[in-house]
């Protein structure tokens, strides 16, 4: 049984129709890459996820309970933007425990919480510094420990590293995948890069003009006739 279900999700912006009768499932621990040109409403799709955003029609189950008419802080998901928008003001440390103290966690479990999440993305000396201080790749990975810390059962990476040079790009996608792996997580990576998707998932879903168009691994995908 797959553990996120989505089913016949509808979501229109006013009259502009961004999709209709979207299916997806995926299983427990899965990485999968959701790719397709920009503008064909992937965000959108996590947005609805997420609960950032509501959706006209369908069910969005995971784990057997449907998203869809739950708070988004209830539905136990991470999320990490192409921007990583850190609070400029605040430490490393103090941003990735932000949604701990939202969720009220004692402040001994969110210090411990929040070092364990540090020690994952490699960032353990760097708990005193502020965004400012960081590249953008060191950035990324604040987000990502920041989404991560909360122990969500669902992971949604928004294009996280179109932001960053080559170089840095491929070594995060290497270290977000090992940790996903680590966690057993299970994940839906969008992008619109085609190489990141093949390197990168178990599965790959493409999506054009609001619809999912196919869906398979890459040998499958790229090897039809
Ligand atoms: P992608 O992530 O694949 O680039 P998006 O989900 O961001 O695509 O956008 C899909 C379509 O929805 C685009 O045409 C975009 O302009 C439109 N769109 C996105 N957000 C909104 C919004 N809040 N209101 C109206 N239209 C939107
Ligand atoms: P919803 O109504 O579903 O909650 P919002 O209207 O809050 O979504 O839109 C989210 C963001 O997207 C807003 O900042 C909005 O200004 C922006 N937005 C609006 N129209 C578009 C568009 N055509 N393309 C991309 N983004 C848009």
């Amino acid at each position: 049984m797959s553990f996120l279900h989505i089913q016949n999700l509808h979501k229109s912006y006013g009259p502009t129709r961004i999709f209709t009768d979207i299916n997806i499932e995926i299983g427990q621990g899965q990485f999968i890459t959701l790719l397709g040109p920009s503008g064909c409403g992937k965000s959108t799709l996590l947005r609805c996820i997420a609960g950032l955003t509501a959706v006209d029609g369908g069910q969005i189950l995971l784990g057997g309970e449907d998203l869809v008419p739950m708070p988004p802080q209830k539905r136990g998901i991470g999320m990490v933007f192409q921007s990583y928008a850190l609070f400029p003001n605040m430490t490393v440390q103090q941003n990735v425990a932000f949604g701990l103290r939202m969720q009220k966690v004692p402040a001994a479990e969110a210090s411990k919480r929040v070092a364990e999440a540090l020690e994952l993305v490699e960032l353990s000396d760097y708990a005193g510094r502020y965004p400012q201080q960081l590249s953008g790749g060191q950035c990324q990975r604040v987000a990502l420990a920041r989404s991560l810390v909360t122990r969500p059962r669902l992971l949604l990476l928004d294009e996280p590293l179109s932001a960053l040079d080559a170089r840095i790009r491929k070594h995060l996608r290497e270290q977000i995948r090992a940790i996903q792996r680590e966690l057993g997580l299970t994940t839906i990576f969008v992008t619109h890069d085609q190489e990141e998707a093949l390197v990168l998932s178990d599965r790959i879903v493409l999506m054009n003009g609001g619809q999912i168009v196919q869906s398979g691994d890459a040998e499958t995908l790229y090897t039809a006739p």
